[in-house]
C-alpha cells in the first residue's frame, strides 16, 4: 500500500520504519525542521518505567517496552536508553492504594527487584534528597530514560536508509476523500500527495488538523525546566537517579545531570489548555515560583540553580489516559495514532508494530484498549470546559 504519515514525532518515526520494512511504499510528512522544536518527543529526556500503579496491563507492556530499549540501544551503538533505575519517594509512609504501593507490590509480583526506601537508606544513597521530608518510598533498578531528540533522529535517519520519502517543511492541511474513502492529502501549499492510508501522528495538533476528534483528544501544557547545578558531580545517575517525587502530592519527576551539565525537572499537573502553537505557550510566573518552592523543600542544593531553558511541552489527552491508535470509522483510509496522554515515549519500540497492526488490522491486543472510543467523555463535565475555546 502507499501509505502517507502525518508527523514525524515518535509514533510517525516508529510507524514509518515498521510499515516500510513491512514492504509498504511510506511517505512521511512533517513541518520540520525534525526533530520539530514544538514536538512532544522533542526535548533531552523522558522517563522509561514500569510503575503503573496497580495497572498490570501497563506494567506488563513496559515490560515489553524495556526489552525494546535494550535492543535499539543494541541495534543503533548508542546509548538512547540509560537505566539508572527510577526513585520513588514520598512524603509520607507508602500506604497500601498510594501509586507508589501498588506499583512496588506489583513489581514483587511480577518478579522484579525494588528496593524499599528507609530514612538512613535515603541519607546513604541519595544525598541530594531531603530526608527530613522524603522517609519512604523504593528505588527499582531496571528503568531509567531515554534521550528521546536523539531517538526521533535515528528512527528518522533509519527510516530513510529503508527508503522512507521523507519530506520535511511539507505540512497536511487537509485529506483528499473520493466516494466516501480517503485517497490521500492535500498539503498547506495546495499540493496533493496520493495514498491509500494517510495516518495522522500529529501529537497535540491531531485535533486541530482533524476538527472531529475536539471531544475526544485535548492539548494540555506542562511545565519543563533545565537547571545547571553549581556542583554537577552531586547530580550523578549513581546517587541522583531518574526520580518521581511524591508524585500525587507535588507531580515533580526529573533526571540525573546530562552529558551537558543539565538537570531536568518537570511536574504532571493538571496543565493548561492550549494550541501547540499558541503565544501563551511559555512557562508563566506561576509555574516557575512553584517549581522554586518544590526545589527548597526537596532538593535544597537546586534551590537557586539558574534555569537555563525552559518550555511549555503539550499532551496530547485523552479522557482516559489511554492512547488512541485505531481507523477512523467514519473516513475510510485514515488512521490516527495520537492520545500519548504524557506518557508514551516509554513505549517506542512498540509503537511500530501496535500502528502498523492497526493500518493493516492484524489482531494485536493492545489495539482493543486503545480503539476508536468516541463514548469515553469526562469524568466530570466541568474538565471539559477547561478546553472549550482553546483553539
Ligand atoms: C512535558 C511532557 C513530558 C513527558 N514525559 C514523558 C516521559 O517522561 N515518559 C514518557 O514515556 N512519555 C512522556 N511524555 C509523552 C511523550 O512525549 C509523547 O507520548 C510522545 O512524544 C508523543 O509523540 P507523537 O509522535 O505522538 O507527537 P509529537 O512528538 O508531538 O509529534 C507530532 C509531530 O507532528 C508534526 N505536525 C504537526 N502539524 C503537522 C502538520 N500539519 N503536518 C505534518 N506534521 C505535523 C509536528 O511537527 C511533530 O513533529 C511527555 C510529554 C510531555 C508533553
Amino acid at each position: 500500500m502507499n501509505i502517507t504519515i502525518v508527523g514525524a514525532g515518535i509514533n510517525g518515526a516508529t510507524a514509518a520504519v515498521e510499515l516500510q520494512q513491512r514492504g509498504h511504499a511510506v511517505t512521511l510528512l512533517d513541518p520540520g525542521p525534525i526533530p520539530h522544536p514544538l514536538a512532544a518527543t522533542t526535548d533531552i529526556s523522558k522517563v522509561v518505567r514500569m510503575e503503573y500503579g496497580a495497572d498490570e496491563e501497563y506494567m506488563t507492556l513496559a515490560e515489553s517496552a524495556l526489552a525494546g530499549w535494550q535492543a535499539w540501544n543494541h541495534e543503533f551503538g548508542a546509548d538512547l536508553f540509560h537505566q539508572t533505575g527510577v526513585l520513588y519517594l514520598r512524603r509520607g509512609e507508602m500506604k497500601r492504594g498510594t501509586y507508589e504501593w501498588d506499583s512496588w507490590k506489583l513489581l514483587m509480583q511480577r518478579g522484579h527487584h525494588p528496593q524499599r526506601m528507609s530514612v538512613p537508606e535515603i541519607r546513604k544513597r541519595f544525598p541530594m534528597w531531603n530526608a527530613r521530608k522524603y522517609v519512604d518510598g523504593f528505588y527499582d533498578p531496571e528503568g531509567g530514560y531515554a534521550e528521546s531528540g536523539r531517538v526521533v533522529l535515528r528512527l528518522v535517519e533509519k527510516a530513510k536508509t529503508l527508503g522512507v520519502k521523507l519530506r520535511e517543511g511539507t505540512a497536511f492541511r487537509e485529506l483528499l476523500e473520493r466516494n466516501g474513502r480517503v485517497r490521500g492529502l492535500v498539503t498547506t501549499d495546495d499540493k496533493k500527495i496520493a495514498a491509500d492510508v494517510v495516518i495522522v501522528a500529529a501529537g497535540a495538533w491531531t485535533q486541530f488538523l482533524l476538527p472531529w476528534l475536539k471531544p475526544y483528544l485535548r492539548s494540555n501544557g506542562m511545565p519543563v525546566f533545565h537547571l545547571a547545578p553549581k556542583n554537577p558531580e552531586d547530580f550523578r545517575a549513581t546517587t541522583f537517579p531518574v526520580f518521581a517525587a511524591d508524585t500525587s502530592s507535588t507531580g515533580y519527576y526529573g533526571f540525573p545531570i546530562n552529558r551537558d551539565g543539565v538537570v531536568k525537572i518537570a511536574r504532571h499537573w493538571d496543565g493548561r489548555a492550549m494550541h501547540p502553537e499558541a503565544n501563551e505557550r511559555v512557562v508563566n510566573e506561576f509555574e516557575e515560583n512553584n517549581l522554586r518552592e518544590f526545589l527548597k523543600v526537596t532538593f535544597p542544593a537546586l534551590a537557586d540553580a539558574p534555569i537555563v531553558y525552559r518550555r511549555i511541552c503539550l499532551y496530547s489527552d485523552t479522557w482516559d489516559g489511554h492512547f488512541w491508535v485505531d481507523h477512523d470509522p467514519e473516513h475510510a483510509g485514515l488512521v490516527v495514532a495520537a492520545g500519548d496522554s504524557g506518557h508514551g515515549f516509554k513505549f517506542a519500540p512498540l509503537w511500530g508494530g501496535i500502528i502498523a497492526d492497526a493500518v493493516e488490522q492484524k489482531e494485536n491486543r493492545w489495539l482493543k484498549k486503545f480503539r476508536w472510543r468516541p463514548e469515553v467523555r469526562p469524568a466530570r463535565p466541568e474538565e471539559a470546559a477547561r478546553f472549550i475555546g482553546r483553539e
